[in-house]
């Protein structure tokens, strides 16, 4: 049998009710923050995930979902390209295009002749060096036996051609052309939203508004992590993120402590309570360089006792090595110095800020002046939320500042900040369950007799229209069959449509739960379920 692959999960009735109380609250709460949904693609180019969060995280050093995306053009297509390309300088060449699109009388030697122009064409998925020198060797010998206005002409698909390739070809005169046809690229299942929206943010430049973008994106992520109890393969995420020009004010400290608020109030919606938030300043361009050298000297004695990872990070990305999560190299990483102590005045200023507008807003945190998060792109605020109920995957949610992001994908300044729920932990804290957050259906609706699934339609329809949710019944049941279905599916009342009924325009309305009926009238039927709700 074919099964869900390792790390991703169905999710399934009655659980998904939970997805959408979710959901709907967090909507509901963003939009009184003025929040705005973005969607973007669910696989973008590796290199946007390779920039902004970082060759040396675990996400983009082991865990993303990558691949080569489309084939290598045939050669040969790069021919009709070319010959559409110069169709009108080509006026008295022979050139024969057969049905195909291949070049017909022209192979196998590719050259073009018209008078004495002979044009030589080689066409190459990757210009090499060693292409270009033949067709030197080739045009030469071309020019020994005689032929004269000879021109060599290399065809690639863009982009496949370096600098070297072409220094080499302008020696040999032979003209390197570039031709646009499709050539595979490395794609990415994205392992988390913020570099998309940023991309997205910088490819439709809504830096020009002048404004703050407040957006929000819900949907899944990707990441090759060790499947346990609240981490998969395949998991969603509720993002959120504030990003503009600083002229409109996305580099202040209450935008920080505006979303941090806005996350209190929406655990709070959803009646999660016990959460503690974990904030830290991991400083800026600024004060990141002496930090850094800091750690470096701090890890040089140890270094050698600890991981691989480790022993590479120091050297590149010493940050990284805070986010270690081998126990055997925490007591040294406890003892490495702190970034707060490294912090500028403005950062320094920036965090006093932020923690003074939390206490005005009345919400609690704590300093972990541990925590870096795992991605590279954050600056100044990064914080998580945790929860005790979920083991230890206790992160239900993270985020931070990443003032320089936009700027590293080449896009215009564009401070911003963001967080992401990860929802399948949210989910687990939740104290609530499916029942009680879904409604279950009004009304069964029992046809009783042959012929009776016609009139049961009708009345299922004029019941919908009247917002009663109904689930229709089949007149091959038996009524003892059609009662137990009603009461299996958790419906509120059964509605029996006998021949009787109809022709009294009157129907037995049972009440599933105390086994009361009653006779009611065709007109009264949705009022009376509606007033008896719960
Ligand atoms: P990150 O994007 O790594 O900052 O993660 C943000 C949140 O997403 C975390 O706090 C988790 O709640 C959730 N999350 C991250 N990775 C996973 C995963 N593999 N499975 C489930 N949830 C995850």
């Amino acid at each position: 049998m074919i099964k869900s692959v390792r790390g991703t999960r169905d999710l399934l009735p009655p659980d998904t009710a939970l997805w959408n109380f979710v959901e709907a609250e967090a909507r509901d709460v963003f939009r009184l923050y003025n929040f705005r949904e973005i969607r973007t693609p669910i696989f973008e180019q590796t290199e946007l995930f390779a920039r902004s969060v970082g060759e040396e995280t675990d996400i983009v050093s082991k865990e993303m979902y990558t691949w080569e995306d489309g084939i290598e053009p045939a050669e040969l297509d790069l021919l009709p390209a070319w010959i559409a390309k110069h169709r009108d300088e080509l006026k008295g060449f022979e050139i024969e295009i057969s049905p195909e699109g291949k070049i017909g009388p022209i192979r196998p030697d590719l050259s073009l002749r018209s008078g004495s122009t002979l044009i030589s064409l080689e066409t190459k998925s990757r210009a090499s060096l060693e292409t270009v020198r033949q067709l030197a060797r080739y045009g030469a010998e071309l020019e020994a036996s005689g032929s004269r206005d000879v021109r060599l002409y290399l065809l690639v698909p863009t982009g496949r051609a370096t600098e070297s390739v072409y220094r080499a070809s302008r020696e040999a005169n032979v003209i390197i052309e570039e031709l646009d046809v499709e050539i595979p690229q490395s794609l990415t299942l994205r392992p988390e939203a913020t570099a998309g929206i940023v991309r997205a943010y910088i490819e439709h430049d809504l830096n020009r508004t002048g404004l703050l973008q407040r957006l929000y994106l819900i949907g899944p992520m990707f990441r090759r992590e060790r499947p346990q109890k609240g981490r998969y393969r395949q998991f969603f995420q509720i993002d959120a993120e504030v990003i503009g020009p600083p002229t409109a004010g996305s580099e202040s400290p209450s935008v920080d402590a505006e979303l941090l608020e806005m996350l209190a109030k929406f655990l709070e919606r959803i009646g999660i309570t016990g959460w503690t938030l974990e904030l830290n300043s991991v400083g800026c361009a600024n004060d990141r360089p002496k930090f850094n050298e800091a750690l470096r000297a701090a890890l040089a004695k140890d270094i050698d006792k600890m991981c691989e990872d480790c022993r590479r990070r120091a050297v590149t990305n010493p940050l990284r090595v805070l986010d270690c999560k081998v126990p055997e190299d925490q007591p040294i990483i406890e003892k490495l110095p702190r970034m707060l102590d490294y912090l500028d005045e403005s950062c320094r200023q920036h965090f006093q800020a932020v923690q003074d507008l939390l206490a005005a807003v009345s919400v609690p945190y704590v300093i972990n002046a541990r925590l870096v998060r795992g991605l590279d792109y954050y600056t100044r605020t990064a914080f998580e939320f945790t929860h005790g109920a979920l083991g230890a995957q206790n992160a239900i949610l993270g985020g931070g500042r990443y003032d320089g992001l936009s700027e590293s994908l080449g896009g215009p300044k564009a401070p911003g900040i963001g967080f992401a729920i990860g929802e399948d932990r949210l989910v687990l804290a939740l104290s609530k369950t499916a029942e009680e957050v879904s409604a279950p259906p009004d009304a069964y609706i029992a046809p009783l007799g042959a012929g009776m699934n016609r009139k049961a339609a009708k009345l299922a329809r004029e019941l919908r229209r009247q917002g009663i949710v109904v689930e229709l019944g089949d007149d091959s049941f038996r009524l003892k069959k059609s009662l137990e279905s009603a009461s299996k599916i958790g419906a509120r009342y059964a509605v029996i449509v006998g021949e009787n009924e109809v022709k009294a325009g009157s129907f037995a309305l049972k009440n599933l739960a105390t086994g009361e009926q009653v006779t009611v009238p065709r007109a009264e039927l949705a009022g009376r379920m509606q007033s008896l709700r719960g």
